[in-house]
């Protein structure tokens, strides 16, 4: 613990030291990135941890798998690339040993200058590494409060559907209604696509052509927004007020502020000729895949709230 790192590995300070000098079991509540992430990171410490994860027993509206480490909606990491801003936290990630990182990259699909992942084998692959870890005790169970302070310490890492009764807790806590922006990503299957149409090709040939691309001309695409600015969503809550997430907004409320707002954002077709024409399509859709096998896949900036 006292040894200096050369490589900006900063030394927790203040109280957080004194709790891992003195080797107290940190308790997790949430097993998903975050919770395993920081049961990794503490554990190499040399510090124990018991980290709480309430599936199977209980499941959020948006969870599915019994593992942890979910990935609930996109697969994709977003950009690797060190002169992103994602692409240097991924980097600095790495300077740590990331747990989220060294897996991901273990279970990497083609996806360009992006990280995308298998998210079944990713997501198998954390909860293995965490339950072979000798410091780290995995409980599969809804924590429902705050533990009391004096048996601190604890990281709440239940993520944005966290539970109804310890969002109570943390509210009488906090004082404040907690929120998230909520939005799905469509998948779809490898062989409803129709191959004789759609392409594969990296946007200006700037990687091996990881991506799948659907062109449209411009009658199909007046069609397919004409479809979507009238299609099914899924009805507000009582609770829920209508705000948007601008970096990753639902593609009927893109549509909705103009009719080229898509074609000027996930639809861009530039750089993506069509190999039947030698010309770029009027719009594109880009796939990217879910997994290995490339039954899946993934449609590139499609969040949506349109009922299926
Ligand atoms: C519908 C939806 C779509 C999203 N889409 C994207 C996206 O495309 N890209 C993106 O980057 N992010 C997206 N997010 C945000 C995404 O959730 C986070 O990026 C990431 O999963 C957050 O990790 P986390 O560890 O904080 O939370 P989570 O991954 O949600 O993990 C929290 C874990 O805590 C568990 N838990 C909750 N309450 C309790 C409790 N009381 N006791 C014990 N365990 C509990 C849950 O079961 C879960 O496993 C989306 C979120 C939602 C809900």
């Amino acid at each position: 613990m006292g040894e200096k790192k050369s490589v900006g590995y900063h030394l927790p300070t203040g109280k957080a030291i004194d709790t891992l000098m003195s080797k107290q079991t940190v308790t997790i509540i949430g097993g998903g990135l975050a919770g395993c992430e920081a049961a990794w990171q503490i554990s190499r410490m040399g510090v124990p941890v018991h980290l709480h994860e309430m599936k199977p027993k209980r499941f959020s509206p948006a969870h599915e798998m019994e593992s942890l480490a979910e990935l609930v909606c996109s697969n994709s990491l977003r950009s690797d690339d060190p002169s992103s801003a994602v692409g240097l936290l991924k980097e600095e990630m790495r300077k740590f040993s990331s747990l989220t990182m060294t897996t991901a990259m273990e279970h990497r699909v083609p996806a360009g200058k992006a990280l995308a992942v298998d998210r079944n084998a990713f997501s198998l692959a954390i909860s293995k590494k965490l339950e072979e870890s000798p410091l780290i005790q995995i409980s599969r169970d809804e924590v429902t409060s705050l533990p009391p302070e004096e048996t601190a310490p604890c990281i709440v890492a239940s993520g944005p559907l966290t539970s109804e009764s310890l969002t109570q807790s943390l509210m009488t806590i906090t004082g404040k209604k907690l929120a998230f922006y909520d939005a799905i990503a469509p998948i779809v299957e490898a062989d409803s696509l129709d191959m004789e149409i759609v392409y594969r090709k990296s946007r200006y040939d700037s990687g091996p052509g990881d991506y799948l691309n659907c062109p449209m001309d411009r009658e199909e695409y007046q069609y397919f927004i004409e479809q979507l600015s009238t299609a099914q969503t899924v009805p507000l809550q009582g609770h829920e007020e209508q705000k948007y997430f601008e970096g990753c907004l639902p593609i009927e409320i893109m549509c909705a502020r103009g009719e080229n707002t898509p074609r000027f954002g996930p639809m861009k077709p530039v750089g993506l000729p069509d190999p039947r024409t030698g010309k770029d399509p009027y719009a594109v859709v880009q796939l990217r895949s879910e997994n290995l096998q490339c039954s899946h896949y993934n449609m590139v900036g499609f969040q949506t709230k349109m009922t299926y």
